[in-house]
């Protein structure tokens, strides 16, 4: 397929406002696309050139895409920086530019370029490194230019970037799949299956494409491709956790670090985190300790690791912790604030998937490959029909600084990517008030007056995720407890996010002044959850929806939560009838 015809589709897909339009003109896209190319279509709406867990970057500057900008068409790069600070989009530039070409200055190349011979490039550009890294790039990125026609172009310029504004999330990608080749878009759950063991929208739309859904049903678990996590729901006392399992559970600690998910395969340890980017390189003592300690020539487990004082026995706050979330000096911090990884978990083993088991018997299994010193088992790890022992190790755990426990139902499969109540946590409040926070994704801001209206916001307006529709849905205004910096690093962070209409994921009865595209997720504390007729989450025909009562920001996520990984609907209504279990 021509590029020219793929960029079309952006440009339709980047101006509807409407979820269900996203996955028809999906659909109509993905109908023409043949299986040699479709994976590559994926990752390019995606802006990437591989699964978001290969850590492969186009990276450039703005700066530098900028200069190729310039480079193609013939001008200054002081003068498309000066109309990029006018419009705020190096992609409408870039297009303004490639516009005002006469058609014979651009090359003849402009109708052939495909879909592959972009797609090449691009990953050439990710893929340059060392001396001259920096010129090489800039010849790729502008001779692609030279070749694009004005839509092309601004789409193209986005994808280095990383701001391809199209909005579209995996489940609406999937949506898209399965109306383009199943017939019906609520077909989607025969593909989430393999979403969740292969974390590869590609891979399942490669197979699908070729091997029909009966390919896509096959694909199972493999080293290297990290398992969507399993998540954990909440209940208010070991007593409801025992009744909820049948009478009986497997209990954990449960550690406040970073979630890692280990793979090894012969000498080779890849890492990934809860959002399945790939850590490999900032925790090369775990990789050291899985290679010592693991007994198996093909393994993935799941883990959690938290900065730990052999010596005093003392586990590190997640402060702490997280100053090993970093890209330089990584050694010397190995050495100062090392860590323990506690395996949790065991998905496969040489050769095979372990996920259809029950805990129980991966338990089992996971006793006898690890020989505990960086890499640990989770302690206590013990099976228990005693509601006094499990409050018992709750309080044992809060006494040794953790965050509580994390109960699991013994003859549970692993289930990739879901959150049920196979696993419940408890934490020291999920029993009292709403102390458990929330994770909010910013959806827009509405300028305020007087003061801060010198920032430009004066309240955000903030959602959770609708896991089943793939939307964001609103639950608050959060404009009291920020301090001026919060304000201003809020303003920083979304103004790369700006948008000029509502994105069609989001679901909303408030216009914000601006709208913002879901990915900055924020920690919010609240003291209640009300039903509000104003706010969309949770909200069915006429009756109210769920809102937040004084809700105030704790913190910004930071990288390890994707939008789509903020709080679902599902737990907030839980949450709201947790709030009557006291
Ligand atoms: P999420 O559930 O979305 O990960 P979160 O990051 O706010 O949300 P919590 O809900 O508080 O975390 O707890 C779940 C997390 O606890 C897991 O994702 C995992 O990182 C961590 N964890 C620590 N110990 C364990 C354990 N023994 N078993 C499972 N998860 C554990």
């Amino acid at each position: 397929m021509k590029f020219s015809k793929l960029t079309e589709y952006f440009e339709k897909l980047e101006q509807t406002s409407s979820r269900l339009s996203l996955i028809d003109i999906l659909a109509e896209l993905f109908s023409k696309v043949k299986p040699a190319e479709i994976a590559k279509v994926v990752y390019l709406i995606q802006g990437r050139v591989a699964p978001f867990y290969e850590p492969i970057e186009i990276g450039m500057s703005e700066k530098l895409v900028a200069q190729s900008i310039a480079r193609a068409y013939g001008v200054e790069r002081e003068e498309v920086l000066r109309e990029y600070g006018q419009v705020g989009d190096l992609g409408v530039v870039a297009q303004r530019h490639s516009g005002k070409q006469s058609a014979s200055r651009i090359d003849s190349g402009q109708a052939r370029m495909t879909i592959t011979d972009v797609f090449k490039t691009l990953t050439e550009i990710a893929g340059t490194a060392g001396k001259g890294t920096v010129e090489k790039k800039l010849e790729l990125l502008s001779g692609l230019l030279k070749q694009m026609d004005p839509v092309s172009a601004k789409h193209l310029v986005r994808i280095p970037l990383g701001v391809s504004r199209l909005g579209i999330g995996d489940p609406t990608v999937l949506d898209g799949f399965a109306l383009a080749k199943l017939g019906d878009r609520k077909r989607r759950k025969e593909l989430e299956e393999a979403y969740n063991k292969t974390s590869d929208l590609g891979v399942i739309a490669e197979t699908l494409w070729s091997q029909g859904i009966q390919g896509v049903r096959s694909l199972d678990v493999t080293v290297g491709r990290p398992i969507r996590s399993q998540l954990a729901e909440r209940l208010p006392d070991a007593n409801t956790i025992l009744e909820k399992f049948g009478g009986e559970a497997h209990v954990q600690y449960k550690y406040d670090g970073f979630r890692i998910e280990i793979h090894k395969q012969g000498q080779k340890v890849r890492l990934f985190s809860r959002n399945l980017e790939e850590t490999t390189p900032m925790f090369p003592e775990i990789i050291q300790g899985i290679l010592k300690q693991v007994k198996a020539d093909s393994i993935i487990l799941d883990s959690e690791a938290v900065a730990f004082n052999p010596e005093s026995e003392e586990f590190l706050p997640f402060q702490e912790t997280t100053k090993r979330r970093r890209k330089y000096n990584i050694e010397e911090m190995a050495k100062s604030l090392p860590l323990k990884a506690f395996v949790f978990d065991i998905m496969y083993l040489n050769g095979k998937s372990l996920i259809d088991l029950s805990l129980r018997a991966r338990m089992e299994k996971l006793k006898k490959v690890i020989t505990p010193d960086t890499v640990l088992l989770a302690q206590p790890g013990e099976f228990t029909k005693s509601v006094k022992r499990i409050i018992e190790l709750f309080d044992d755990a809060i006494t040794k600084g953790l965050e509580g426990l994390v109960c699991k139902r013994p003859d549970s499969k692993y289930e990739a990517g879901a959150r049920n109540f196979n696993w419940v946590k408890l934490k020291r409040h999920s029993a009292g008030e709403l102390k458990d926070t929330i994770d909010c994704v910013i959806l827009g801001y509405i300028f305020g007056r007087g003061k801060r209206a010198g920032f430009g916001a004066g309240s955000l307006l903030v959602g959770v995720y609708d896991k089943g529709k793939d939307e964001f849905v609103t639950v608050s205004k959060i404009g009291t407890g920020l301090t001026d910096e919060e304000w201003r690093e809020i303003k920083v962070k979304s103004a790369k996010f700006k948008v000029q209409s509502k994105p069609a994921r989001v679901s909303s009865l408030i216009t914000p002044s601006v709208w913002v595209e879901p990915k900055i997720v924020i920690e919010v504390l609240a003291d209640e959850i009300t039903r509000s007729p104003v706010h969309t989450a949770g909200k069915k025909g006429s009756e109210p929806g769920y809102a937040l009562r004084f809700p105030r920001l704790v913190k910004f996520r930071g990288s390890d939560k994707h939008a789509e990984d903020a709080t679902t609907v599902k737990e907030l209504v839980e949450m709201y009838k947790l709030q009557f279990k006291k």
